[in-house]
């Protein structure tokens, strides 16, 4: 076998993008054991990090090791025994998976769901929350299936107002679009870093209130015989994974640092450098790089005469779908685009699939020459695959909201 040798590919679609370089290198970094003070030190800070990133005082804000989905099922089945009630409205395919998760736990779940390409108002999730008195609402921010945000602002005063536990899923729309845990009043978040933090799949960072903590640590807890000190007295059923038990994760990363997993300690350095690159750069300066980049994505788009889907009010800044032109085969322009122009673009799922494509502006990627060589490249294969469209008027297009922009 030949040493690793990849295409320079342009990973335009919706995740995973083209790291930061800084943050590839981090990850190239020698190891040290797990309790070594380097180490945890080092954990220390991912801690303290994440707090900012989530823009969050929470004391428990760590990395569950696997890629974003970790996260999910590790708040999932932390704070769902069989049998609570959850509701999960859903807008695209990640709220089914939040929704297959807790069934999964056994939980009793309670789905509304909304049309792709379009988002919740704040009422018609109240309403289902007083129907329904869930314990946990569960819903995620952004979904890349559908490029929808969904407002979660007012939901967590609505959840505290009917004493519901508040987890969302933001791996698609942070770092991209405004992200508030405190603010917001949500109770515990997940993400990954393959999308707008710019790195690789396979941490999920993670923050959780002291209210959602608590429901966590009331439930049994056993490892193998160890009883420890926390749980002598705590009721409800035992978590049901031991890879995903928060009550456990909690104590490995607490003061005590209770042994649990070996830290995916080169994940650990990938995250670190994905906050500090987004931290040091400063939140709103990258939140406003990606919308720039959302922006004269989608202008040009539009100027190629292509239609972008659902409700453009409540786009993610970080993608975009696009109608498939009748005269082309969605899936031979992809290949085109790959193969010539080494440049991923997105196909879709479920109701959408072969209809649109979803195209991102991500991390590292939501860059001007990012979006201009996409622009230029999917005009000119489209072009050539007989779409009849005004040429380079999607340059000018998307070169235009970056000079209004100085
Ligand atoms: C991309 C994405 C994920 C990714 O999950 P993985 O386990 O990392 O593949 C999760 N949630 C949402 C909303 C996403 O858009």
């Amino acid at each position: 076998m030949q040493p690793l040798s990849l295409p320079p590919r342009l990973l335009m679609g919706p995740g995973p993008i083209n790291c930061y370089p800084r943050v590839l290198t981090a990850m190239s970094t020698q190891l040290v054991g797990q309790y070594d003070p380097a180490m945890t030190n080092y954990m220390n800070e991912v801690m303290s990090l994440y707090r900012q990133v989530f823009n969050t005082q929470n004391e428990q804000t760590f990395l569950i090791d696997g890629t974003s989905r970790a996260g999910i099922e590790a708040a999932i089945v932390s704070i769902l025994e069989p049998g609570d009630k959850v509701l999960v409205p859903i807008f695209g395919r990640f709220g089914h998976l939040l929704a297959e998760i807790a069934e999964r736990a056994d939980a009793d779940v309670h789905t509304i769901e909304a049309p792709w390409g379009e988002v919740f108002k704040p009422e018609q999730i109240e309403e289902a929350i007083k129907k329904v008195k869930p314990k946990l609402l569960a819903i995620v921010q952004g979904d890349t299936s559908t490029t929808m945000l969904q407002p979660l602002d007012e939901l967590g005063a609505i959840c505290r107002a009917h004493d519901v536990l508040f987890y969302t899923d933001a791996t698609a729309s942070i770092a991209g679009n405004p992200f508030e845990t405190d603010k917001w009043q949500v109770d515990a978040v997940t993400v990954g870093l393959q999308k707008c933090l710019g790195g690789p799949s396979g941490s999920a960072p993670i923050t959780m209130s002291e209210r959602f903590v608590q429901h966590v640590r009331k439930r049994h807890h056993v490892e193998a015989g160890i009883r420890d000190a926390h749980h002598q007295d705590a009721k409800g059923q035992r978590i049901r994974s031991n890879y995903f038990d928060l009550s456990m994760i909690m104590d490995y990363w607490g003061e005590e640092r209770l042994n649990h997993h070996t830290e995916a300690a080169t994940m650990l350095f990938g995250a670190r450098e994905c906050a500090l690159a987004l931290l040091s750069e400063g939140q709103e300066k990258v939140l406003k790089r990606h919308k720039l980049a959302g922006d004269a994505m989608l202008a040009g788009v539009q100027a190629m005469g292509l239609t972008p889907f659902g409700d453009l009010q409540h786009k993610m800044t970080n993608v975009v779908g696009v109608s498939i032109p009748d005269e082309v085969d969605g899936e031979s322009i992809r290949k085109t685009l790959l193969d010539t122009f080494n440049i991923e673009i997105g196909t879709s799922f479920g109701p959408l699939k072969g209809k649109i494509w979803r195209i991102g502006t991500m991390g590292y990627n939501a860059r001007q020459d990012a979006v201009l060589h996409t622009l230029q490249s999917l005009e000119t294969v489209l072009r050539r695959g007989g779409c009849k469209l005004p040429l380079g008027d999607a340059i000018d297009a998307a070169m235009s909201v970056y000079c209004d922009e100085k």
